[in-house]
């Protein structure tokens, strides 16, 4: 499938590209970068990490070779070993991907490379021994020929990672990070993935990136399919806080996550949900690192099953069994946002996901449901039922979510709301009940 490359992008030769690369564009029939190529190229050409989310088809392959190539022709090397190491999740898209590299590279004298499980081990010693500068390899393969301490890593200058949420569904978590730390630590890390709210990915972005550029295509909203996310309007912090004990005392969930913008605020919530009887934990910045960690460990244990972080502590947390997060404040952007809640609906569970916002939240929220091309189902909680109903030109236009006139829930809303096909695709698996008689409209 050829992707169809959106309306004023840049030409190829608008990304200043080698001249050797852009007749090997051309001579491939490619007219016009696509957009995530016209979108990553810029940033990759200056040895920007990147978090980028592009499915196949899209023309990400050519988004990650076209700058490596540039880069590696710009600045000729004479030092040994790999200089971009191409990491697949399968044989088959490793090949794909070795066959556009020779493509690319066929005039510029680049020395190219395929080590895939399956194919003679010695040709590929004697393949690395020779000083192959780009590798396109599955992680298995590499590793057995690192216990031979064969590949030399150590001048690498890009590591690529390919369709990384499939690489680590399959199990390859350990053999990526392996690879990677044995990689040099200088070196430009692109990571590319159908979806940015994979645990997995969110993970290995945080250990391999470093100030990282994230680039969010249109794929964005198939990314969390499993995870419910819901709205539910307040008035204030005060009203905020009593929805949020609420949630709290009345959701099924093993562990919450509440998040807050502000360390101030984790510190305030922790008191008055501790007065209800909630078992909650804090973890933020200005803690030092022995609290974090014991704090950590409460919360993997289960001894308290509530955590009031903030963005930055919550990097990396890598706990199992989160399957409720509450943004008490609305995080600051789109990418944040999809980092709170990919903390939870992991592979084959399912998670929920409630912003409670204020009036001066209203539109950053509706900005992020605008960047994940989403809109979140409103949820009212009838006993904490509060004055503000959204902005005056959606309650003209009846689109409010829990407005007194509207008393009725539509019923076949609420119908809707319960057979949704998610739960019938995920029959048997196990699932975090909402309280439904508080659902009245459903806006997804
Ligand atoms: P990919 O997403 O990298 O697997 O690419 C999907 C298909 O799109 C492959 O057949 C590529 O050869 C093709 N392709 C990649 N970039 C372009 C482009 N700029 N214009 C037309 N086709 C492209």
């Amino acid at each position: 499938m050829h992707p169809n490359p959106i309306e004023k992008v840049p030409s190829f030769s608008d990304l200043s590209l080698d001249e050797q690369l852009l007749s090997a564009v051309k001579k491939l029939g490619f007219e016009l970068p696509t957009p995530v190529q016209s979108q990553s190229i810029p940033f990759a050409l200056e040895h920007k990490d990147l978090l980028v989310s592009a499915e196949t088809g899209s023309g990400k392959t050519g988004a990650f070779l076209l700058p490596t190539l540039h880069n590696l022709l710009a600045i000729p090397s004479r030092k040994a070993g790999v200089r971009a190491l191409i990491l697949a999740p399968t044989r088959e898209l490793a090949q794909q991907i070795f066959k556009q590299c020779q493509q690319l590279a066929e005039s510029t004298g680049l020395r190219t490379g395929l080590i895939t499980g399956g194919d003679d081990f010695r040709l590929q010693q004697n393949m690395l021994r020779n000083n192959t500068e780009i590798v396109i390899a599955t992680p298995g393969r590499v590793l057995e020929l690192m216990d031979q301490e064969i590949p030399n890593f150590t001048n690498l200058e890009v590591l690529i990672l390919d369709e990384a949420d499939r690489m680590l569904d399959m199990g390859f978590s350990e053999d990526v990070l392996t690879i990677a730390n044995s990689c040099n630590e200088q070196r430009q890390t692109l990571l590319f993935s159908a979806t940015l709210t994979h645990f997995g990915v969110i993970k290995m972005a945080d250990k391999l990136l470093k100030n990282h550029e994230v680039i969010a295509l249109n794929t964005l909203h198939d990314g969390h399919r499993n995870i419910e996310q819901q709205i539910v309007l307040a008035d204030d912090n005060d009203h905020k806080q009593k929805l949020l004990a609420w949630l709290l005392q009345n959701e099924t969930y093993d562990k919450a996550l509440v998040f807050t913008n502000s360390r101030i605020q984790a510190d305030a919530l922790r008191g008055p949900l501790r007065g209800q009887k909630l078992r909650v934990g804090v973890l933020h910045g200005e803690m030092d690192q022995k609290d974090r960690n014991r704090m950590m460990q409460l919360f993997r244990e289960g001894a308290i099953n509530i955590m009031i972080a903030t963005d930055l502590a919550a990097r990396g947390l890598d706990i199992k069994g989160i399957n409720l997060v509450i943004n008490f404040d609305v995080p600051r952007n789109g990418i944040n946002y999809i980092h709170r809640i990919g903390r939870t609906g992991r592979v084959d569970e399912l998670g929920l996901a409630i912003a409670l916002v204020k009036h001066t939240e209203w539109n950053l929220m509706s900005g992020i449901e605008r960047f994940l091309k989403q809109k979140f189902k409103h949820r009212n909680i009838k006993k904490l039922e509060g004055k503000y109903k959204g902005p005056k030109k959606l309650k003209a236009s009846g689109k409010s979510t829990g407005g007194k006139k509207k008393t009725e829930p539509k019923k076949a809303t609420v119908e809707k709301v319960k057979i949704r096909h998610r739960d019938k695709k995920n029959i048997g698996k196990r699932r975090v009940p909402t309280v439904k008689p508080n659902i009245e409209i459903s806006q997804a």
